[in-house]
């Protein structure tokens, strides 16, 4: 897509520009580590060198939401863990 499509405007123009940044952009891969995930169609991710296919934002890898559900599943994975392991403990 050029900027040739969006007319009337600068600050949506700027807006578009910032956007079409963070979709051709590479982000870090979870699992090998290295910057080569890129965006291969609407929030589907993928990493060039292992290939692991991530869901994330439409125009960006991770967004503001994406951040707070990650955090908490992390947080409620880890307690579920914790409970294992005492009751584990007990026996
Ligand atoms: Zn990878």
């Amino acid at each position: 897509m050029s900027s040739g499509n969006i007319r009337y405007g600068a600050t949506i123009r700027k807006r578009k520009r910032a956007v079409t940044q963070q979709k051709i952009a590479l982000y870090k891969c979870e699992s090998c580590g290295k910057n080569s995930v890129e965006r291969i169609s609407t929030a589907i991710w993928r990493c060039r060198h292992c290939g692991k296919i991530y869901a994330g934002g439409a125009y960006t890898f991770t967004t503001a939401m994406g951040a707070i559900s990650k955090h908490s599943l992390d947080s409620v994975g880890k307690s579920q863990r914790t409970a294992v392991q005492d009751s584990s403990k007990q026996v």
